[in-house]
């Protein structure tokens, strides 16, 4: 069959817009594409491939489970996907788990489950969200409600209600904001398709201190800060704050679809047989190999290394910002870092992202002004080096063409 780029404008939905040529084979932190050009990636798939791409415990396990069990749904409860259950909430802390597909999918069920929680517990009035501006929580009616990106929500009829937006990092409108009629905050530690903006910790504490005293319940939303991605198994250890519930997904699969809600006993009493469910999620083939990608990802060992790699990456794109002058500022969490783009390259991101791409580097981008960088957690740091120096080599270049 030939299948080409414009094979995506006439079979696909045009929901996205993806770079001018076709993946075929990926391998680590290397991509390739139809014409046999390589790629380092520091997008892993929107920071989903924790282990690069292909890992062999991966391939391995997926052919093991293939003649085991598949799926057998929720009507029946199967070892791996208990094994998978009883690893996430003794690394996590938490007590209890529920299974999903993805994040938005994990947000959807946090937030209803906040929602039940405290219906239960005080009434039908006490059912206010509170999230914050250009925060993303996925792409369900209800998440990207809760989400902070108006324009995402718009154009599909009434909204889901009992929703308020509050600048992000501002304690004052906190303060003013949360109430008796507060059922639950959601939060990402750091923003991610924000612009990678990291919470202040006064913020996240205050956040906790005005939740306890109003009975409402802190969500965070670490679907992209969360499995290793930040340094720590999840974000919120950093900042010492542990939420009533946390959300996850991206990197849990390693590269396979899963998301996951963590909370407490009691809090996920709130949910019995008929409140919530899912047909796939909790699925035994993908519960079998996040097994693997989790016990890799949570060893003190690894996230050293994340560390270590993180240090490269911030180190690597402040010597750019220095030497190009194209960056005003580099920030994030580990090995989700940004580079906001300066006045001048304003509003270039998806340009520059193709550009760095003809120089065999492939990057994320966050909104219009900001490059984000997601590599593999175990990308190998010659790897890493290399594509910091290609992209330094890519931006000067880019912005001599500018010049013309
Ligand atoms: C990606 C993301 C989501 C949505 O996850 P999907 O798997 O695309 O549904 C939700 N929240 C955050 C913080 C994300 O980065």
């Amino acid at each position: 069959m030939k299948i080409t780029r414009s094979t995506f404008d006439e079979s696909m939905f045009p929901c996205y817009n993806p770079l001018d040529f076709v993946i075929t084979s990926a391998k680590g932190a290397l991509v390739y594409d139809d014409s046999g050009d390589k790629y380092i990636d520091l997008s892993s798939g929107i920071a989903v491939n924790s282990l690069g791409h292909c890992p062999e415990i991966i391939a391995k396990t997926l052919k093991k489970q293939s003649h085991r069990l598949l799926h057998c749904s929720n009507v029946f409860a199967n070892r791996y996907t208990l094994e998978l259950a009883r690893l996430l909430t003794h690394k996590s802390g938490f007590e209890r788990v529920f299974f999903v597909n993805s994040g938005a999918e994990a947000n959807e069920a946090a937030l209803k489950l906040a929602r039940r929680y405290a219906f239960d517990n005080s009434g039908a009035e006490k059912d206010e969200i509170i999230s914050f501006e250009h925060g993303f929580h996925g792409r369900t009616f209800f998440t990207v409600s809760v989400g902070g990106q108006d324009k995402y929500s718009q154009g599909f009829g009434p909204r889901p209600g009992a929703i308020t937006h509050l600048p992000y990092n501002d304690l004052a409108a906190l303060e003013t904001a949360v109430s008796a009629k507060t059922c639950a905050i959601m939060v990402e530690p750091v923003q991610g398709e924000g612009g990678l903006i990291p919470a202040q910790p006064q913020f996240l504490q205050a956040i906790h201190t005005l939740a306890k005293k109003h009975q409402a319940l802190v969500i965070f939303d670490e679907v992209q800060t969360g499995n290793g991605r930040c340094g720590s198994l999840y974000a919120w250890e950093q900042y010492g704050i542990r939420p009533d519930i946390l959300t996850t997904a991206k990197g849990l699969g390693g590269g396979l679809p899963i998301g996951a809600v963590l909370t407490s006993t009691a809090i996920a009493s709130h949910f019995c047989p008929g409140t919530h469910g899912s047909t796939f999620g909790g699925n035994p083939l993908i519960c079998a190999c996040a097994l693997e990608v989790l016990k890799k990802i949570s060893t003190e060992k690894f996230l050293a290394g994340v560390k270590a790699r993180a240090c490269i990456l911030h180190e690597g794109l402040n010597h750019i910002k220095e030497h190009c002058g194209m960056f005003s500022e580099v920030r994030g969490l580990g090995l989700l870092q940004g580079a906001v783009l300066t006045e001048e390259y304003a509003n270039q991101a998806g340009q520059i992202q193709r550009y760095l791409a003809g120089w065999g580097v492939l990057v994320l981008t966050a909104g219009t002004n900001v490059l984000r960088f997601a590599p593999p957690l175990n990308i190998k740091k010659s790897q890493l080096k290399k594509a910091l120096a290609l992209i330094e080599q890519g931006l000067l270049d880019y912005k001599k063409i500018k010049q013309i």
